[in-house]
Parts: C-alpha cells; sequence; structure tokens
C-alpha cells in the first residue's frame, strides 16, 4: 500500500476518491481550502469531512490557518480574474495554491519522519466540473519542486462521480451546490 497525502475539499468528493484509491493506498487526508466562502460554509464542509474520516478511522491534518486572513490572502492571489469562468485562471490559481500547501505538508513530514508519504494527490479531479489535466500539470510540476511523485488522475472516469454520489449519499454526507468561492457561488 502506497502512503498518500491526500488533499480534501470536502467529505462527499473524498469519498468518492477514498472508494477508487482503497484498495492500493493508504490515505492521509489533508484540509487546505481558505477559498471556501463564507466561513460559515468553510467550516461545515471541514467538519463533515472530519466525521466521514473518523467514521473510516482515516487520519486528517488540517493546515492550521486563520481563515479571514487566509480567505483575504487567497483573494489577493486571484485577484483580476473574479469573472473567469470555472476551469480558468482563477481555478488555476486555487488548485495550485492548494496543492503546493499539500505538497509543502508532505514534504515537511518526510524531511522529519522519512517515508512518511510515498507521494501526494487530490481528489479535485472527481468533479466534472474540474479541469483534470491542469490539475495534473500543476501536480507533477509541484512534485518535482519538492522531490515528491504526484498521482496524476482523473477520478471522474469510469462513472467516478456518479459512484461518489452513491457512496455519499450511503454515508449521507453534505453536498453542496457549488465549488467553494464567492464566484462559483454567484
Ligand atoms: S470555482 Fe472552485 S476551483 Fe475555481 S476558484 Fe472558485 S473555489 Fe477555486
Amino acid at each position: 500500500m502506497k502512503k498518500i497525502l491526500l488533499h480534501s475539499c470536502c467529505a462527499p468528493c473524498t469519498a468518492g476518491v477514498i472508494e477508487q484509491l482503497k484498495d492500493d493506498f493508504e490515505p492521509t487526508l489533508f484540509w487546505y481550502n481558505p477559498n471556501i466562502f463564507p466561513q460559515s460554509e468553510h467550516d461545515r464542509r471541514l467538519n463533515e469531512l472530519l466525521n466521514f474520516a473518523d467514521d473510516l478511522g482515516i487520519k486528517v491534518l488540517y493546515g492550521d490557518y486563520d481563515y479571514q486572513s487566509e480567505h483575504k490572502f487567497w483573494l489577493k492571489k486571484i485577484a483580476g480574474f473574479e469573472d473567469e469562468p470555472e476551469r480558468g485562471r482563477r481555478c488555476e490559481i486555487c488548485y495550485r495554491l492548494r496543492l503546493e500547501a499539500t505538497a509543502e505538508m508532505a514534504a515537511a513530514i518526510n524531511k522529519y519522519h522519512p517515508d512518511s508519504f510515498d507521494l501526494f494527490g487530490a481528489e479535485l479531479s472527481i468533479s466534472p466540473h474540474k479541469d483534470s489535466e491542469m490539475i495534473n500539470i500543476i501536480g507533477e510540476k509541484i512534485g518535482k519542486k519538492y522531490h515528491l511523485n504526484f498521482l496524476s488522475a482523473n477520478f471522474k472516469q469510469n462513472d467516478g462521480f456518479k459512484k461518489s454520489l452513491e457512496v455519499s449519499k450511503s454515508h449521507n454526507l453534505y453536498r453542496q451546490n457549488y465549488c467553494g468561492c464567492e464566484f462559483s457561488r454567484k
């Protein structure tokens, strides 16, 4: 079993991906999503993930950040691209920030506890609204920077998203109706 630090953006997407990885990977989840707006929604998704992971006995690492300042930081990073459609430049920056935080965390842990993670990845590509190719290109580039392999994937393939709906329904998970940021909420 390969040990992976898997970025998680919400419980339902994570549930679908865990199902796909269960035979070959031992996942630890990583939460860092300052893109999500408002804070009540951020906290609701996080709590749902923590409860779900607890049920399955999966560890969750939490990017220790202050939501208000980190969301401001995120807004600065995407400034100028607020009106881009989903899958555009704003999303590219958003994927990069979250993947970089994941790789940084995995590399930092490996430094003091060697071989804690064989690779890092993200469940983002399970969503039909997400550009898997863009995510994979960004992930691989970041992986080179941190000397860590990235799990290139397109989890929505082979009915992956449909199956994730079934898994999350069976766990009775809260499923949001927008990606996360205030611009996707519009
Ligand atoms: S639509 Fe989703 S991926 Fe794109 S910028 Fe907003 S939160 Fe990030």
